[in-house]
C-alpha cells in the first residue's frame, strides 16, 4: 500500500504526540506496521492521505453504525451548530436523549450524559461505591472498561497488546480494591462473595466481552452474576459501551432479557461525537450530585452537537429497521467466512452477534482470555497486511471485534470475502 504521505505524517506526529497517536491501538504496533492517516471517510469506505481506498470494518471502533458521515448526522450537527456549539446550561436535546435511552433500555430509569465510555464506567463505579458504602469491585480478566485506574487491571483492547496489561501509574492500593476473576466461571464469583460479600460494591462486566476478541457468556452465566449481586446487595454494572444500540436497540440486556442495576454506554450513542452515558435504577442514580452525595460533573456533558448527532443516528436506525438489516449482513459475512474456512481446511473460530464479529486465529473453544490468547499472532499479522493490500481495513490486532455498518452492501461484503480468500491463503 502506498504510504509516502502517511509515513511523513507519522514521523512528524511522533515528535509531538507520544507514540505519534492519541490512542495506543492506532499505532499498529501489533502488526509491525505504521498507521495510515485518513483524509476522508464516507459510507463503508475510508480514503487515506496517499489516496488508498479501503473498505472499513473498524467503523471508528464501533460508533459508525450507519457508516461514515451519514447525511442525517451531518445535517443534525449543522442545524444544532447554527444555534450554538456549547452552552454549559441545560438544552432540550439532553432531555430528548435521556428519554430515548430510558425508553430503549428498560433497566434504565434515569441517565446522566458524559463525554466518553471511560467516564461512564468510572462514574458508575464511584456511584456504586457511594451507594453501597463499600470499596471493592469485581471485574473479569480481558474485559476492557476504558482507562479508569481501578479498571485498568487485567484489561483487554489496547492494554492487551501494549505488553503491560496493568498500567504504570496505577497505585497498587487502588488496584488492591479490584478483584479480577476469569470470565465465564461463576463458581469463582460465588466463592469470593461467600468470603467477603459485605465488602463488594459492584461487579462490572462487559455485556459481551468484545475487547479481547468477541466472547459469549455460557448459558446462565450472566443471570448467575445478576443473582449473586442481588443476594449480597452489590451493584451489577453492565458495560454496554460497545454493544449498546449496536447489537439491538436495547443492547445485550435486551437480547438476554437481563436487568442490570447500572449500565455504561457510549460509542453508537454519540453518532461519532465524544459521548458516553451511565444510567440505571432511579434509587441508585439519585445518589448523584446535586441531589445526592456522589460527585460527578462535566463542562461539556450533554453538549448540543453531540446530543443532536447521537439522536439523529438512533432515529435513523429505528426508521430503517437497522438492527434487522445489520443482522442480515452479518449472517451473509458469517456464511461466507465459514465456507472459506471449510474450503481451506482451517479450523479457526468465528464469533458473531448481529453486526459484530471476530475471526480467531485459533481452533480453541473461546470461553475466556486464556482461550483467546492461543491465537496465532504471526498468522494474523500476515492476514492483516494482505487484507490492507487488498483494500480492506480490519482492526490491527487479533483481539479486536469487527463492525459492519448500514453502509456496507452485500456486494461490499462479497468483495471482502474475495480479499479474505487471498489473505487466508498467505497465512
Ligand atoms: C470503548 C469501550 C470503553 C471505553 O470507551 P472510551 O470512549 O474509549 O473511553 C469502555 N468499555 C467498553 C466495553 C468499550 O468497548
Amino acid at each position: 500500500m502506498k504510504n509516502d504521505i502517511s509515513s511523513k505524517l507519522f514521523k512528524a506526529a511522533k515528535e509531538v504526540i507520544p507514540g505519534g497517536v492519541n490512542s495506543p491501538v492506532r499505532a499498529f504496533k501489533n502488526v509491525d506496521g505504521d498507521p495510515f492517516f485518513v483524509r476522508r471517510a464516507k459510507g463503508c469506505r475510508i480514503e487515506d492521505v496517499d489516496g488508498n481506498q479501503l473498505i472499513d470494518y473498524v467503523g471508528t471502533w464501533g460508533p459508525a453504525i450507519l457508516g461514515h458521515a451519514p447525511q442525517c448526522v451531518i445535517d443534525a450537527v449543522h442545524e444544532a451548530a447554527k444555534e450554538g456549539v456549547s452552552f454549559g446550561i441545560p438544552n432540550p436535546f439532553e432531555v430528548e436523549m435521556a428519554r430515548k435511552i430510558v425508553q430503549w433500555l428498560p433497566s434504565v430509569e434515569k441517565v446522566r450524559m458524559v463525554n466518553s465510555g471511560t467516564e461512564a464506567t468510572m462514574s458508575a463505579v464511584r456511584l456504586a461505591r457511594g451507594y453501597t458504602g463499600r470499596d471493592k469491585i469485581i471485574k473479569f480478566v480481558g474485559c476492557y472498561h476504558g482507562h479508569v485506574d481501578s479498571l485498568l487491571v487485567a484489561a483487554g483492547s489496547g492494554a492487551l497488546t501494549h505488553g503491560e496489561p496493568d498500567s504504570a501509574g496505577v497505585p497498587a492500593s487502588f488496584a488492591a480494591e479490584t478483584i479480577t476473576l476469569p470470565y465465564n466461571d461463576l463458581e469463582k464469583v460465588r466463592a469470593v462473595f461467600a468470603e467477603m460479600g459485605d465488602q463488594i460494591a459492584a461487579v462490572i462486566v462487559e455485556s459481551y466481552p468484545a475487547n479481547a476478541g468477541l466472547i459469549f457468556p455460557k448459558e446462565g452465566y450472566l443471570q448467575g452474576l445478576r443473582d449473586v449481586t442481588s443476594e449480597y446487595g452489590a451493584v451489577f454494572i453492565f458495560d454496554e459501551v460497545m454493544t449498546g444500540f449496536r447489537v439491538a436497540r436495547g443492547g445485550v440486556q435486551e437480547l438476554e432479557g437481563l436487568m442490570p442495576d447500572l449500565t455504561a454506554m457510549g460509542k453508537v450513542i454519540g453518532g461519532g461525537l465524544p459521548v458516553g452515558a451511565f444510567g440505571g435504577k432511579a434509587e441508585i442514580m439519585d445518589y448523584l450530585a446535586p441531589d445526592g452525595p456522589v460527585y460527578q460533573a462535566g463542562t461539556l456533558s450533554g453538549n448540543p452537537l453531540a446530543m443532536a448527532a447521537g439522536l439523529a443516528q438512533l432515529h435513523e436506525m429505528d426508521k430503517l429497521d437497522g438492527y434487522k438489516r445489520l443482522d442480515h449482513l452479518g449472517a451473509h459475512l458469517e456464511a461466507g467466512v465459514r465456507s472459506l474456512l471449510k474450503a481451506k481446511g482451517m479450523d479457526y473460530r468465528f464469533n458473531r452477534v448481529g453486526s459484530m464479529f471476530c475471526l480467531f486465529f485459533t481452533g480453541e473453544e473461546i470461553v475466556n482470555l486464556d482461550s483467546v490468547m492461543t491465537a496465532d499472532t504471526a498468522a494474523f499479522r500476515k492476514y492483516f497486511t494482505e487484507m490492507l493490500e487488498q483494500g480492506v481495513y480490519t482492526a490491527p490486532s487479533p483481539y479486536e471485534t469487527g463492525f459492519i455498518s448500514m453502509a456496507h452492501s452485500e456486494s461490499d461484503i462479497d468483495t471482502t470475502l474475495e480479499s479474505m480468500e487471498v489473505a487466508l491463503g498467505k497465512v
